[in-house]
């Protein structure tokens, strides 16, 4: 068997091209969605995923603006800057770039933005609110790989996903959206003993681990539906996800290359938030 590709670039480029005409609608209204990045020092991979950002929402006609602040900015400072933002009706989204400087916490920053505004869907309120299946912003590459599951009618009902990784960003949210959608969840991480035991009998099985190419066909049962959330550069300056793409490929029924897979879904579902705040905040 050899897997269908499921294409996240080409995805986002039909989402990207349905928001655009939304936002057209909702600039009719008067409404112009905005989203203000903040970018806190001045980490070159920070600087160009938020040009990335801006990039996109440019694309849909999403108004955005990148603040950026030195290294030593104070914790005090950027609240008192989040503040400032929740408070402005012209700012429907506020994201702050992770990662923050070390003598910033970055859960208090998380916790100021108005959950209202949490484009990003990090705030606790937000979380809790996908964790009972309530209407959220949901987080953008949890919210992407469902996007791409769903876009090819792949079944998650009573199916086995296994998730391998834990994070907040990733592997926490993306289990619990596939328990929303009715499928039996098992979590592995790096104290997980023997992990083929559960990978092997994954139908769906997302990989968020950060190791490249740390999964292969061997893995895998027959038919499996793999994506691949890593995203690792190699020593020639070549990017690759967690998944052998090659051998996984001979064995998936569907799979998700690394790139054009789920990264360029990421940044689409933000844009998608945004407009959902833009929307949200005009009727209230
Ligand atoms: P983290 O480093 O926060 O989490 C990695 C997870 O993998 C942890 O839960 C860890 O377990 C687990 N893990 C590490 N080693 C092993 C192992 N040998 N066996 C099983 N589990 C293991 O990473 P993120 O979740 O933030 O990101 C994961 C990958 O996805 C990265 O490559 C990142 O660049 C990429 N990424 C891609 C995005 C996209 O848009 N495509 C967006 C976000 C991330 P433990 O908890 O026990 O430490």
């Amino acid at each position: 068997m050899t897997a269908e590709i499921i294409n996240g670039k080409e995805l986002a480029a039909e989402l990207k091209s349905e928001m655009k005409e939304e936002v057209e609608r909702v600039r009719k209204q008067g409404i112009v969605p905005h989203l203000t990045v903040v970018l806190v020092g001045d980490d070159p991979a920070s600087k160009s995923y938020v040009n990335g950002k801006k990039k996109a929402s440019k694309e849909v006609g999403i108004s955005s603006q990148i603040i950026e602040l030195p290294t030593f900015t104070t914790e005090k400072e950027l609240l008192k800057l989040i503040n400032k933002l929740n408070l402005d009706r012209d700012v429907h989204g506020i994201l702050v770039q992770l990662p923050l400087p070390e003598h910033i916490k970055e859960q208090s920053i998380i916790e100021a933005i108005d959950p209202a505004k949490d484009v990003d869907g990090f705030h606790p309120v937000n979380i809790g609110r996908m964790m009972t299946g309530k209407d959220t912003f949901l987080s953008c590459t949890p919210y992407g790989i469902i996007t791409m599951l769903k876009s090819r009618n792949i079944q998650m009902e009573g199916k086995h996903a296994v998730i391998i990784g834990r994070s907040n960003i990733v592997g926490k949210p993306v289990g619990q959206l596939l328990l929303n959608e009715n499928a039996t969840v098992t979590y592995c991480h790096s104290k997980t003993p023997d992990l083929k035991t559960y990978t092997k009998n994954a139908d769906i099985l997302i990989v968020a681990v950060g190791k490249a190419n740390k999964i292969d066909a061997d893995y895998l049962q027959d038919g499996a539906v793999v994506i691949d959330v890593g995203i690792n550069r190699l020593a020639d300056g070549t990017l690759t996800g967690d998944v052998d793409f090659a051998s996984a490929k001979e064995r998936a029924s569907y799979i998700t290359p690394v790139p054009k897979g789920v990264g360029p879904m990421t940044i689409t579902m933000l844009l998608k938030n945004t407009i959902k705040a833009a929307i949200g905040l005009a009727d209230k």
